[in-house]
């Protein structure tokens, strides 16, 4: 075909988009999207000619133009598959929702619901119940706050407390929790004055009481004592720190708050699941803090929200602040925390949070799931011991045993590039150059995707 019977051969824009192949594509992403795709095929088709190359037909435009809207549509926030073994991983959305806590979101995302209203009065009733006496039943604190994060709650507590006032902090605990978000300059923000006591490694109770009696002529009086947990990593060796108890008895002594960042924020105990034990909420407020503030997507289990549990009287003085308002949880935060704390109520929590039933499930039943694959998958597949992780800041190295599917591909990376384009994208682990996944993330409605995503990277994907 000469240059410009390939050039007529070409559809126009119009009979490419009105094209009876072009129908779904309009049915799915919109009639001006599908115009917009046809345009740009037939331009790419055109260079194609100038350039010598024989030009696509209409079967191969439609296609093009299929695979362009579908990469131009697909969302940037998408459900994947979490093979990785870090069981609160913080880039892919820390705690999954249980089906219970999904639902409920999803009824009130639906429709009108009681965020702001009480059905007996007939009247303006406040969001800050509807958390409020589960956290109270299951924690034992006096009074609970639900704000947007465990950083909002960190700023509310810091402006609403101590602002132009001291907290005093163990040198050891001046933490960068993530993302560039540090304890002392979250203080600097809200206004407080750090008072920083101890040594990087050791800190006594002696630091404390002296910051109290001796302050420094360049620091205000203090407000608080505060503890950071040191939620993502470990000290070893020389190492001493000053007890929660100890802090209360402290800081209560001279008229002071003790207030505790919790951090990960576990309501049970994870010693029970061959891993450390990390400190519970319950522990903090039966030493005698104050204030306790955690996340709810941490350990917890929940949707993205800080929470601050403590006394009647300092909640309230935080509820009363100007920020409390800026950093208010909504209706669906509200909806999937109070699900997820009726699971704790009930006794259900490990059977029912994924988070904790993972980190309960033994490794013998995760060598039976990894073997299953494997013989499903056929050669190049085969089990391997390693270790899952709790992840998102909490227990710091600590692990636990687990079985993993290991997959002898072309390149482990190249395999892992063709799991994470898979239509639910797969997110596996490489190591010692092979690629590994553990079933222990997977959630259990998940394994039929990982599977055919398995068997399309495999076959050359
Ligand atoms: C994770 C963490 C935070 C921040 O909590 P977000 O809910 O992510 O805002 C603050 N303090 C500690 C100790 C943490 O571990």
């Amino acid at each position: 075909m000469s240059d410009a019977a390939g050039f007529r051969a070409l559809p126009s824009v119009d009979r490419l988009a009105g094209a009876e192949g072009a129908s779904a594509l309009v049915a799915r992403y919109g009639r001006a999207a599908v115009v917009d795709a046809a345009r740009d095929a037939i331009d790419a088709a055109r260079e194609s000619l100038k350039r010598g190359q024989p030009a696509p037909d209409a079967d191969a435009l439609l296609n093009q133009m299929a695979v362009r809207l579908h990469a131009q549509f697909a969302p940037t926030l998408r459900p994947v598959i979490n093979a990785t073994g870090v069981i609160i991983h913080t880039n892919l959305g820390r705690a999954p929702l249980s089906d219970e806590a999904a639902r409920a979101v999803s009824d009130i995302a639906s429709q009108y619901n009681t965020l702001e209203y009480n059905l007996e009065a007939g009247a303006r009733g406040s969001r800050l119940l509807h958390a409020d006496v589960l956290l109270r039943e299951i924690t034992g604190a006096e009074a609970a706050l639900v704000v947007n994060n465990n950083a909002a709650a960190l700023v509310l507590l810091l402006s609403a407390l101590a602002q132009g006032r001291g907290v005093i902090i163990s040198r050891g605990q001046l933490v960068e929790i993530g993302g560039g978000f540090r304890v002392p300059e979250v203080m600097e923000q809200s206004g407080a004055v750090l008072i920083e006591v101890g040594a990087t490694n050791r800190t006594r109770p002696s630091d404390f009481t002296q910051a109290i009696s001796h302050p420094r002529p360049y620091h205000p009086p203090a407000a608080m004592l505060m503890r950071a947990h040191a939620s993502n990593f470990k000290q070893i060796g020389f190492t001493e720190e000053v007890s929660l108890a100890e802090m209360s008895a402290i800081a209560h002594a001279h008229g002071l708050l003790c207030v505790d960042d919790l951090g990960s924020g576990a309501l049970l105990d994870t010693a029970a699941y061959g891993l450390e034990h990390e400190p519970t909420v319950q522990e903090s407020l039966a030493a005698g803090c104050d204030l306790v503030a955690f996340s709810a997507d941490k350990l917890l289990g929940g949707p993205q929200a800080g929470i601050l549990a403590g006394k009647k009287a300092i909640i309230d003085v935080l509820k009363r602040h100007p920020l409390a308002r800026a950093v208010r949880a909504d209706k669906l935060c509200l909806a999937g925390l109070s699900a997820t704390l009726e699971h704790y109520r009930r006794g259900e929590a490990i059977e029912k949070i994924p988070v904790w039933r993972m980190m309960a499930l033994s490794a013998d039943a995760i060598r039976a799931q990894a073997a299953s694959w494997a013989e499903l998958l056929g050669p190049g597949a085969s089990v391997v011991e390693s270790e899952s992780t709790v992840g998102g800041g909490s227990l710091p190295g600590a692990t636990l045993p687990t079985f993993c599917l290991a997959l002898d591909g072309p390149s482990p990376n190249t395999l892992a590039a063709r799991l994470r384009a898979c239509d639910t994208p797969i997110i596996a682990r490489v190591q010692d150059d092979r690629l590994l996944l553990d079933p222990r993330t997977v959630l259990p409605g998940q394994a039929e995707a990982l599977l055919a995503g398995l068997r399309a990277a495999l076959s050359g994907g």
